[in-house]
C-alpha cells in the first residue's frame, strides 16, 4: 500500500520554501493544518454552476477548532486573503490545500507504480 510519509511532507515544505521564501511561515502553518486539522473536500456537482467539476475545500482554522475557511479556486474566505495580506494571495489555507493535492497526486503515482510492479510479478 502506498503511503505519504513525514519525509514526503518535509520535502514538499522544503521545495515550497525554495520556490517562494516569502511564503515560508505560511508553508509551516499550512503543514501544521494539514497534519493536525480537518480539510473537507466538497466537489461542485451543480451542473449549472460556473465552477462545476471543481472542488471547494473547507479548511479548519489553525487557531480555532471547528472554524472553517473556504478555499475555492484561487480564493479563500480568511482575512489574510480578503485583506490582501497573503503574498500573491497564498494564505496558509490555500497552501494547505496545495499540500493535500500534492500528497494525493504522489499517492496516486505510487499506487500506479505498485500496480504495474504487481502485474510484472504475475508475468514472471
Ligand atoms: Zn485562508
Amino acid at each position: 500500500m502506498a503511503i505519504f510519509s513525514v519525509k514526503d511532507l518535509r520535502s514538499l515544505i522544503l521545495e515550497g520554501k525554495k520556490q517562494n521564501f516569502k511564503l515560508a511561515s505560511r508553508i509551516d502553518a499550512a503543514a501544521m493544518i494539514f497534519v493536525t486539522k480537518k480539510i473537507i473536500e466538497e466537489p461542485v456537482t451543480d451542473i449549472n454552476a460556473v465552477d462545476y467539476g471543481s472542488t471547494i475545500y473547507h479548511v479548519e482554522s489553525e487557531s480555532e477548532d471547528g472554524v472553517f475557511y473556504d478555499v475555492k479556486g484561487q480564493t479563500c474566505t480568511c482575512s489574510d486573503f480578503t485583506k490582501k495580506r497573503a503574498p500573491s494571495g497564498f494564505c496558509k489555507h490555500r497552501v494547505a490545500t496545495l499540500i493535500l493535492q500534492r500528497s494525493q497526486d504522489l499517492l496516486k503515482t505510487r499506487e500506479e507504480q505498485e500496480r504495474k510492479a504487481g502485474v510484472r510479478i504475475f508475468e514472471d
